[in-house]
């Protein structure tokens, strides 16, 4: 996706509506299986050498639930704002992270990139109630059933219940 400053100097600017691709692994994160239809839409306008970008990117995320592994897809929607400049940056715009393009287009993939990174959902979840693996013997609990919580208890802890029963029942005898 890219924005010449040209374009962005006419009166009112320039709107950008394109799709970008984001391969799964630039986004390095082991829970995101992929990122489908993302559309860009962006409003580029410069003046003076500085250009405005506003707009936002939306498409679908496809995660692997951390409790369950499962797959699930979801919708994303993040803004984008980004500010550029032509000429070298003054201090204050340091600050503010604007960011020094001098040439004659700006490449923007990167940007859309990074806000879609901020976007992701931290540690996703299939749905609210996710019943997550069986931390015994690993079976989705969101589709199966398991008999393991019928038997928790250890046999040696319960020995153990057993034999400090009776300690109190001699102690109160
Ligand atoms: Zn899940
Ligand atoms: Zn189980």
């Amino acid at each position: 996706m890219i924005l010449s400053w040209l374009d962005a100097e006419k009166p009112g600017g320039v709107d950008l509506t394109q799709p970008v691709r984001i391969a799964s692994d630039s986004v390095a994160r082991k829970d995101v299986v992929s990122i489908e239809a993302l559309q860009v839409n962006l409003h580029g306008l410069a003046n003076h050498g500085v250009c405005h970008i506003d707009g936002s990117a939306h498409g679908f995320v496809v995660y692997h639930c951390v409790r369950c592994l499962d797959e699930f897809r979801e919708s994303l929607r993040v803004p984008i704002h980004e500010v550029f400049s032509r000429y070298p940056l003054t201090s204050a715009q340091e600050e503010e992270d604007v960011v020094y393009e001098p040439g004659d287009e700006i490449v923007l993939d990167p940007f859309v990139l990074q806000a879609v990174i901020l976007g992701l959902k931290y540690q996703p979840i299939c749905k609210e109630d996710c019943a997550g693996l069986c931390p015994s013997c690993g079976v989705n609990l969101n589709h199966n059933t398991c008999h393991c919580k019928d038997r928790t208890i250890d046999p040696r802890l319960e020995a153990l219940a057993e034999l400090l029963d009776k300690t109190n029942e001699d102690r109160r005898s």
